[in-house]
């Protein structure tokens, strides 16, 4: 499945929304709330979150 997202920064591989690397689903997420994050998105979203580099909000 491909998946194209108009908040996604292809030059610098993150998204513009919230400032920081795109993990589909995560909280801000435009699609917050509309699936289920896999384990391994929920791991990698906590270790950004442990290193203080996500953004649960749009500013
Ligand atoms: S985190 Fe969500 S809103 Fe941001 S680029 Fe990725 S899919 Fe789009």
């Amino acid at each position: 499945m491909t998946f194209a997202c108009k908040h996604y920064d292809h030059d610098a591989e993150c998204c513009r929304r919230l400032k920081c690397e795109c993990i589909p689903g995560r909280p801000g997420c435009m699609l917050d709330g509309q699936f289920e994050l896999s384990e391994d998105l929920k791991e990698r979203l906590k270790s950004l979150e442990d290193q203080g580099k996500v953004r649960d909000r749009k500013e």
